[in-house]
């Protein structure tokens, strides 16, 4: 292994941290990232002695690696992945390679929407439970740092489909599939199978002993269980109807019979994470809590005091009888319908941004029932106007979070709920969701 040459493609959080790991392990390690690098990252990498370059891909300090670690942001339509896959020069993914180096066990969480809230909330619930655990994957810092640096016993992984896609050997010990819904259709050929068959992959390598958690209400995840061997033990979780060994839903009680001896049962009015999103996520984070054999007291007191996570239905302020909920994260038609389902009426929806080909007409039924005003939040709004113009009385368009805040405020009366559900992308008008967010916090605590 000594002096093998390990590049990493691209200097953001989980290549730094690929970074660090690989020349703790002895390699010779070379990064390379296409745009520039942020100054703390790059201090990092002189402190470290570590070689780099940025703005450039240089092919002789790159195609000459014994194996690459590549961010997830990076698709293999780019040139350098096409010369690496020309040289048979392996290509994984960081997780796959911190994995390596490390003995603890992990639960890993993917799906098209919920990740991160899910993620969070089991991690939460394990710590409470006293459990030595570390958080990672798309969050937070990254995995091989903490893999060179932390001694924990178990990690919770937010992991992508970009993720899986450069993952070959790693096995989870816990694996968690929320949904499957259209999402980064781009990077798949525009074939729903290839994304749902890069989700499967969170299951490879399992064995019976590891368990593989998924949602019995989601039919794409349906269709790629029967053309996916599984050898993990399976627990299923549902809204509409009741299963053994997993979790389900009876009135408003939530149940997870995974331990027949010990079954959880609890109101969903306890948790603190409303929606009907959240009950799902609730249901997949209280499987792994009960798998762990944490005391139920543990996991109703976990779910019941998880604070608010930011952008993701976040309530603001109330404001002369108005509600503002900052669910920046929203960037999918999907989530949306979700964040709009599980708010009062009427609703001011403030929507648009950078749209991947979304198909508005699974929001229409909500729209018409819930929705009062559209306030455009994008730089182009045009397809916002043509798929609601039917729907909808008010549509405005705007330019800015502070003006979006500003027009909403005007539209709406006492009872209503101002919602930020943009089910696009942010970057035409900010630098991401944080700071469209962000602004939008703002631009309410000014009014
Ligand atoms: P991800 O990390 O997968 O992008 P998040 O937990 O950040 O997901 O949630 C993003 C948005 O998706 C939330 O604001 C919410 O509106 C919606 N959402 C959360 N959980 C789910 C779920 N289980 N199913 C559908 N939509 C969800």
């Amino acid at each position: 292994m000594e002096g093998k040459r390990i590049v990493i493609l691209g200097a953001g959080e989980s290549g730094i941290g690929a970074a660090m790991l690989a020349q703790q392990q002895g390699f010779d390690v070379f990064v390379s990232d296409f745009g520039a690098i942020a100054e703390r990252y790059k201090q990092t990498l002189v402190e470290l002695n570590i070689a780099y370059e940025e703005k450039q891909h240089t092919d002789e300090l790159i195609l000459n690696a014994a194996e690459v670690i590549k961010s997830p942001g990076i698709p293999d339509s780019a040139p350098i992945i096409k010369g690496l896959k020309k040289k048979n020069i392996p290509v994984i993914s960081e997780i796959e390679f911190a994995k390596r180096y490390t003995s603890a066990k992990t639960i890993c969480i993917t799906g098209s929407n919920g990740k991160t809230t899910t993620t969070m909330l089991t991690y939460h619930i394990l710590k409470k439970a006293g459990l030595n655990v570390g958080l990672a994957g798309n969050i937070g810092h990254s995995f091989a740092a903490q893999v060179a640096t932390e001694n924990f016993d178990w990690y919770v992984l937010e992991i992508s489909s970009f993720m899986l896609d450069d993952m070959f050997d790693f096995r989870a010990d816990i694996a968690i599939l929320l949904n499957i819904t259209p999402d980064h259709l781009d990077r798949y050929d525009y074939k729903m199978a290839n994304y749902a068959a890069s989700k499967m992959r969170i299951t490879r390598n399992q064995r019976i002993q590891d368990h593989f958690i998924y949602c019995a209400d989601d039919e794409e995840t349906l269709k790629a269980l029967k053309n996916t061997k599984v050898n993990a033990t399976q627990s299923p979780f549902s809204i509409r109807k009741k299963l053994e060994g997993g979790a389900y839903l009876e009135g408003n009680n939530l149940h997870i019979n995974i331990n027949p001896l010990d079954p959880l049962t609890m109101s969903i009015t306890e948790l603190a994470l409303q929606g009907k999103h959240n009950i799902y996520n609730s249901m997949a984070s209280g499987i792994v809590a009960k798998v762990l054999d944490i005391r139920n007291a543990t996991i109703r007191e976990s779910m019941g005091d998880i604070k608010n996570i930011e952008h993701r239905l976040e309530h603001v302020a109330k404001i002369s009888g108005v509600d503002y909920i900052n669910d920046s994260k929203a960037t999918n038609v999907n989530s949306t319908w979700y964040a709009l389902e599980s708010v009062n009426p009427e609703v001011i929806l403030i929507l648009g941004g950078v749209d991947k080909g979304n198909d508005y007409d699974m929001l229409r039924d909500l729209v018409r029932q819930k929705v009062k005003a559209i306030v455009c939040l994008g730089k182009n709004n045009k397809r916002i106007h043509e798929a609601f113009e039917n729907d909808v009385e008010v549509i405005v368009n705007t330019f800015s979070a502070h003006e979006a805040v500003q027009v909403a405020y005007h539209l709406a009366t006492k009872g209503n709920t101002v919602l930020l559900s943009p089910a696009c992308a942010s970057f035409d008008l900010f630098k991401n969701y944080e700071d469209r967010g962000n602004q939008f916090k703002m631009a309410v605590k000014e009014l």
